[in-house]
């Protein structure tokens, strides 16, 4: 399950670099001490690569929400045109990096993902939008799963971001060492019913495109795969989409099971439904089944285990 790390970009002051604009850092002990087992980080600090030093003015997104400029608070200089250029060049230097994501910092000007501050002539905030290089990025790199630290801290939002992590390194691997029809099939087929479990819409797109995956061009068919497959998965798996899928799953098993143990099922699939106990309880019941059925379709299933045990991204109730 954790094998090669993946490679993910992150804010410098993240990991802890003294790069603020107040010569501090917001080290994050989430994602270094326990997410960093699994991961490969790649910083950037877009400030401090663009040419300004540390210390240096505190800076806010000023004008148009839909286009805003980057402005030293005290001072009123623009350095708009330094980052977007920098960002530019950044982001088709990023494109060889590989990276499956990036970890933004929140509400700064240059690196936030969303509802940074953008502050009109009189001071007053406007509207609210994205860092300059964080929208830059966003804009390059449409697929890749992106999140910032403060929204991290929820465990929804934290396990949606790491499972889709997980599931674009698969993508990216089954893209670049094989992009068979055949191939394609199997990643569809080992990962229906964690698709499934974010949206029913996407379930059924995806499965129309695999239909044609012997006709047509591979690659066109292949990145529009990709593309709705992202997109999926950014929907929430909620417990009522999680606990239609662990009624399917358990549907294999009611001819099997004991009415005893069928009982026992429901209860702890009600019991999670009921939000009395996290979504490890029912899916640590049903693997057990499906190891002592040696279910092969269900063995293959990444919803069953889609991210390393270890980060307890489904104890939370
Ligand atoms: S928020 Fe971004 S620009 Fe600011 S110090 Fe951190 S990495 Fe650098």
């Amino acid at each position: 399950m954790t094998g090669e790390k993946i490679r993910l970009g992150i804010s410098s002051c993240l990991l802890g670099q003294k790069v603020r604009y107040d010569g501090g850092h917001k080290l994050d002990s989430f994602l270094v001490d326990t997410f960093g087992r699994y991961v490969e980080w790649l910083p950037v600090c877009p400030e401090v690569e663009c040419g300004l030093p540390v210390p240096r003015e505190a800076m806010h997104l000023t004008g148009d929400p839909d286009a805003p400029r980057l402005v030293t608070v005290r001072t009123g200089v623009d350095h708009t045109g330094k980052m977007m250029s920098w960002a530019g060049a950044k982001v088709l230097e990023l494109e060889g990096a590989r990276l499956c994501g990036f970890v933004f910092k929140s509400r700064s000007p240059s690196s936030g993902m969303q509802g940074v501050k953008v502050y009109g002539p009189s001071g007053s905030p406007v509207g609210r939008t994205g860092g300059l290089f964080a929208r830059a990025f966003m804009e390059h790199f449409p697929d890749l799963p992106v999140e910032d630290e403060g929204r991290l801290n929820d465990p929804v939002l934290r396990e949606n971001f790491v499972e889709r992590l997980f599931v674009f390194r698969r993508w990216r691997n089954y893209e670049e060492n094989d992009g068979s029809a055949g191939g394609l099939v199997a990643f569809h087929s080992d990962h229906k019913l964690l698709i499934l479990s974010h949206s029913a819409v996407h379930y059924r797109e995806l499965g129309k495109l695999v239909s044609g995956a012997g006709r047509g061009k591979r690659k066109e068919l292949n990145g529009a795969y990709g593309k709705v497959l992202m997109e999926g998965l950014r929907l929430i798996a909620t417990v009522r989409k999680n606990t239609n899928v662990l009624q399917h799953i358990a549907g294999y098993f009611k001819k099997r099971l004991s009415p005893d143990e069928k009982e026992e099922l429901q209860e702890v699939v009600g019991n999670y439904h009921r939000g009395l106990v996290p979504l490890i309880v029912p899916v640590t019941l049903l693997k057990h089944y499906v190891r002592e059925y040696d279910e092969p379709y269900l063995k293959r299933q990444y919803y069953l285990a889609p991210h390393p045990l270890e980060l307890m991204l489904r104890n939370h109730v």
